[in-house]
């Protein structure tokens, strides 16, 4: 393979020739870049699932490089060039000649850049300041979290990983402030609260004004952090000799903080270990004494993580009501926490048990309390700003215990159209100004609905309820597939033990459905009412002789988003 591959980049008019570097058969490239001699080496493989890379030799003699990093392989210095395409980049690994000419070029121009425009060579050190700390670091270690994001100078409490932990929030050494607005229910509080987590030592944050590129290698970090420490403006390094050196300590965590290109903000830290406990150092004398690591930071905030997990910092203050946390409401408040709303109100006085294992959100430990409760565990346990609380209200006792008006919205997802309708005629009679989301599924698989009401514009959940053959009120939604005065309950153990025939995918589709419209309704992108179902099969409801109705079967508008209001309803028609 590697004389073919020689011989096709010589026929390119590259000068190349085999080899072998440690026992593996190479292809090396000399390359001329403006009287620079480059040798670029490529280790051959069997294949290449992904672009081939080729080793710069002897990086070091071109000083330092933008998008290089040096590794050392049994004591020789190889330049890894980082022209790696993303995951996403499909790769023709059944042209490897092809491939590696397009990797070669790609090399080669990036090389051409790093070495003859300087300029850009030190913004693309600057830009790519992290990963090149990230580099330096021992890639073993867990970063140290960090729970507050303001860049200035101040001293935060590390708390210890608790002993023995080797997965999850608990096995990371944490800077956590004092003021943090984390749930008192995340892992990270509880631990501390409950679990007596140690203090390890002191994290000292230090803004940077100027930052300059990132040490080489591990033996220049100490010189790094005294020249980054002089460098510091006066003022500041004023306030650090005279409020942050006044206490002794064996460790001390230095976060650092900075802006690199185009406003990005970066944190990286490093740990100064002793065997005595003296001041901070910040003088080459007072270093000696120390052992010095690079150390990556995870900036554990609320914007930070919310927004890398697709949620929207929009939401973050938007109160929202869900009335009923059964399969489709205990969908819809973690998909609504999971998009960054913190203070949902999640109201249901009924309680878990163990027939509803297999279509809710809850897990067993929850069986015998209530799901409300039950579901702002869970929201608190997964999403560490969540804000949510409960109650057990039923939904006629609503309107005399809460101000209605003051949510953003209100989502009731309790399946039962009798009270949904006195809700709304409640809201009407007394004139509160509140946006509703009202979402139901059918049995069988058959579909789901969600209609949302927002006050002040056309259209009402009352017009779901038209029935179209009187032109007036009906006692069944117009959306429904199924026809109205059907057995549709399951019985398996008799009367009082129920059940709607539907398995937990038709639940959460339908909340899923209704969690999108509520976010869009939420972020201001939906300014209509407007109603919206899924349709599935009807085999399972020919099975049971189940009927189904006209709607069902010319309905091809799955998802979409339709007009609600209906003329013949009385409410909408003036
Ligand atoms: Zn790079
Ligand atoms: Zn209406």
């Amino acid at each position: 393979m590697e004389d073919q591959v020689c011989r096709y980049l010589t026929e390119k008019g590259f000068d190349c020739k085999t080899s072998d570097f440690l026992g593996k058969e190479v292809v090396t490239v000399s390359l001329n870049i403006s009287g620079h001699e480059i040798k670029l080496m490529l280790i051959m493989q069997d294949r290449f699932l992904s672009l081939p890379q080729f080793r710069l030799l002897e990086p070091s003699k071109f000083g330092r490089l933008a998008h290089v990093n040096i590794e050392r392989i049994e004591g020789v210095e190889l330049g890894v060039v980082c022209v790696n395409a993303p995951d996403s980049v499909s790769v023709n690994f059944d042209q490897p000649l092809l491939l590696i000419q397009d990797s070669l070029d790609r090399h080669v121009a990036l090389l051409e850049s790093v070495i003859t425009d300087p300029d850009w060579n030190e913004r693309e050190l600057i830009r790519e300041f992290y990963s090149n700390w990230l580099f330096l670091c021992n890639s073993g270690q867990k970063p140290l979290l960090i729970n507050f994001s303001q860049p200035i100078l101040q001293r935060v409490d590390v708390y210890e990983p608790i002993e023995k932990m080797q997965y999850g929030l608990h096995s990371y050494y944490v800077a956590h402030p004092s003021d943090s607005e984390i749930s008192e229910l995340s892992e990270i509080q509880f631990a501390i609260r409950e679990r007596d987590r140690k203090v390890a030592g002191k994290a000292v944050v230090i803004p940077i004004d100027c930052l300059k590129p990132a040490p080489s290698n591990t033996d220049s970090v100490t010189e790094w952090y005294l020249h980054t420490i002089n460098s510091l403006p006066d003022g500041r390094l004023r306030q650090l000799r005279e409020q942050f050196c006044q206490w002794r300590d064996n460790c001390y965590w230095i976060v650092f903080t900075a802006i690199t290109i185009d406003n990005n903000r970066t944190w990286f830290a490093i740990k100064l270990d002793c065997d005595n406990k003296k001041a901070l150092p910040l003088t080459s004398e007072k270093i000696v004494d120390w052992r010095v690591s690079p150390i990556s930071v995870r900036v554990f905030n609320q914007e930070n993580v919310v927004q890398r997990g697709g949620g929207y910092i929009s939401l973050t203050d938007k109160k929202v009501a869900i009335i009923g946390i059964g399969s489709v409401g205990s969908e819809i408040a973690h998909k609504l926490t999971a998009a960054g709303i913190r203070h949902l109100h999640l109201i249901d006085p009924d309680i878990y048990q163990i027939d509803n294992l297999h279509r809710h959100m809850l897990p067993q430990a929850y069986v015998d309390m209530p799901k409300s409760m039950g579901m702002v565990y869970q929201c608190h346990a997964q999403y560490p700003w969540s804000d949510a609380r409960y109650s057990f209200e039923s939904i006629e006792e609503l309107p005399n215990k809460y101000s209605l008006g003051s949510y953003d919205l209100i989502v009731i997802a309790i399946g039962n159209p009798s009270y949904e309708r006195f809700f709304k005629q409640y809201l009407l009679d007394s004139n509160i100004d509140v946006t509703t989301l009202n979402c139901w599924l059918e049995g069988f698989g058959v579909g789901g609905h969600a209609v949302l009401d927002i006050s002040g514009t056309d259209g009402c959940l009352l017009c779901a309820y038209v029935d179209h053959s009187s032109g007036s009120r009906g006692l069944q939604s117009n959306l429904s597939f199924i026809e109205a005065g059907q057995d549709v309950m399951k019985s398996i153990a008799g009367c009082g033990n129920q059940f709607i025939n539907y398995g937990a995918a038709n639940s959460a589709q339908t909340a899923v459905m209704a969690s999108s419209l509520a976010i869009r309704y939420l972020e201001g992108k939906q300014t209509e009412s407007c109603k919206v179902s899924w349709k599935g099969d009807d085999d399972d409801a020919q099975a049971e002789n189940i009927k189904l109705t006209h709607r069902y079967y010319h309905f091809k508008e799955s998802l979409k988003r339709l007009p609600l209001l209906d003329e013949d309803c009385d409410v909408c028609r003036h």
